[in-house]
């Protein structure tokens, strides 16, 4: 009995339930991979993401072509075609079995509905697997049976769960034959060519040194280090976990290995928890399907009527707010690809309770620039910082970036790095130019009163209560 691994956001031969699921079967196992540019656009993937998705997928196929499993690249503009093009791939290749892991966007989750119809009637089995997250969506519930919608209590349930179940990893496959030749995607699709230098190595032996270096050599300091965007403190393994060529488990399951061999114990503690922010937005995403469809997770909130975009808009995502550190942190994604957390906090809250911009318009502009581009994480990210998601943040805790900005890049250097114009700046003025001094040449004036506009966002969120 033929078996084809559908491939899509789990890019990796380790732990990865439906490759594992496809090899323990009987017969020969074909592998597959659906290019589908017009869906990724309307998908607002960016250039950088798109390249090191196919740059991941041709490493994949050289990797499985060694173990005998072809793997095809097929094409199709959307989703809905894809279904076909799918369809036409069994049938020219017997096959009997399709086995893939679920995604939870909900056009993902519509194509597979229909993919499934279509298969079964042409007597094809479909099997599908829980594999994204390290608790299985649905596994993590309330005593009354319910969704969690408030992160801490979620956590403290999914660390309970890991210490009941003891998670463990799906074997990689052994060698199904002789190695075959790989077949290579070598195009980049329309309107995705210009994509910043790479990020990562690409590969997932990259991906797995990349996580034992970091678990080794920075994890311990993880606690102390992570909110400081010029610190490299953080792991910088998100384009590898977007793209599932690292798992939540094997994040998981290594820095438990760490914390055994002696690493420090509140260092990767604090680690693990951001693999279960991860865990918690993709069962948000699974049970609120809301929020895939550009709905707010408190319904309430969709009556704010935001301000129009315009030059505010355009400023922001260019990097000419006139606020250091917003500006400093835009340049950064625009020129990498990638933003430090802190800075995705700051940035997000500014546009959307400074600016007082929807946080559509910025949840879009981001995953139009991040390599790491990631629905549920980008989501419950926006949502949060605008306060029409799920944490129990009050909506009146606005961060003032400036703030922020003295207390984690004290001396400036993240700032004066990504902001040449503020060089010259003392450590004190770099963070807000324009106070005690003239403004250096080339720089805005803030284009937003940060008290004023605070106050009124406040009050529009207020009026939404009374
Ligand atoms: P580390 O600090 O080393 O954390 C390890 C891993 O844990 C990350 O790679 C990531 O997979 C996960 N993680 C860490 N923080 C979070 C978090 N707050 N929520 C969910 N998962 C987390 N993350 C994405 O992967 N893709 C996105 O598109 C994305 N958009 C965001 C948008 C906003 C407005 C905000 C506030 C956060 C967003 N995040 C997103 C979460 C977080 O900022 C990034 O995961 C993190 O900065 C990646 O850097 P790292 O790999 O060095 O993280």
């Amino acid at each position: 009995m033929t078996q084809l691994v559908w491939f899509r956001n789990d890019l990796r031969l380790a732990d990865n339930a439906a490759l594992t699921a496809a090899c323990k079967a009987e017969g020969p196992v074909l592998a597959c991979f659906i290019v589908t540019p017009e869906q990724w656009q309307e998908h607002d993937w960016s250039p950088a993401r798109v390249h090191f998705t196919l740059a991941h997928a041709n490493s994949l196929a050289r990797e499985l072509a060694r173990l005998g499993i072809p793997l095809s690249f097929l094409e199709a503009r959307r989703f809905s075609d894809s279904i076909d093009a799918l369809a036409d791939h069994c049938r020219e290749h017997n096959i009997e079995a399709v086995h893939f892991n679920e995604e939870y966007g909900i056009n993902e989750r519509r194509r597979d509905k229909t993919v499934r119809q279509q298969l079964a009637a042409s007597d094809i089995q479909v099997n599908k697997y829980r594999d994204q997250t390290v608790a299985p969506v649905g596994t993590i519930l309330t005593q009354q049976q319910e969704p969690y919608s408030v992160f801490t209590p979620f956590s403290r349930r999914w660390r309970s769960w890991i210490d009941e179940t003891q998670p463990t990893l799906f074997a990689a496959p052994s060698p199904r034959g002789d190695a075959v030749e790989p077949q290579q995607y070598d195009r980049i699709p329309t309107g995705f060519e210009d994509a910043p230098p790479a990020l990562v190595e690409t590969g997932e032996h990259a991906a797995h040194d990349q996580l034992e270096a970091f678990l080794n050599e920075r994890g311990g300091n993880y606690r102390e280090d992570r909110d400081f965007p010029a610190v490299d403190g953080t792991s910088q393994l998100s384009p590898y976990l977007a793209a599932g060529i690292l798992s939540g488990r094997q994040c998981l399951i290594t820095a438990r290995q760490a914390q055994g061999a002696g690493g420090n114990q509140e260092g990767l503690s604090t680690w693990v928890n951001e693999i279960a922010w991860r865990d918690f937005y993709i069962h948000i995403l699974y049970h609120y399907p809301r929020v895939s469809m550009h709905r707010a997770f408190k319904p309430e909130t969709e009556q704010l009527a935001w301000n129009t975009p315009g030059e505010h808009f355009e400023a922001w995502k260019t990097g000419h707010t006139g606020i250091p550190i917003v500006d400093a942190a835009m340049r950064q994604l625009n020129q990498t690809g990638w933003m430090h957390n802190r800075l995705r906090m700051i940035t997000a809250m500014f546009l959307t309770k400074n600016l007082f911009i929807d946080w559509r318009l910025g949840e879009a502009y981001f995953m139009s620039t991040l390599v790491d581009g990631f629905l549920a994480s980008n989501n419950g990210g926006w949502q949060w910082s605008a306060s029409t998601g799920t944490d129990a943040a009050p909506y009146f805790r606005v961060f003032n970036p400036v703030t922020q900005s003295e207390r984690f890049d004290p001396k400036g250097e993240f700032i004066r790095h990504w902001v040449p114009e503020l060089q010259k700046l003392d450590n004190k003025r770099i963070h807000d130019p324009g106070k005690g001094g003239v403004i250096p040449k080339g720089y805005p004036r803030p284009i937003v009163d940060l008290k004023e506009s605070r106050k009124e966002a406040i009050a529009k969120f207020q009026a939404l209560k009374d």
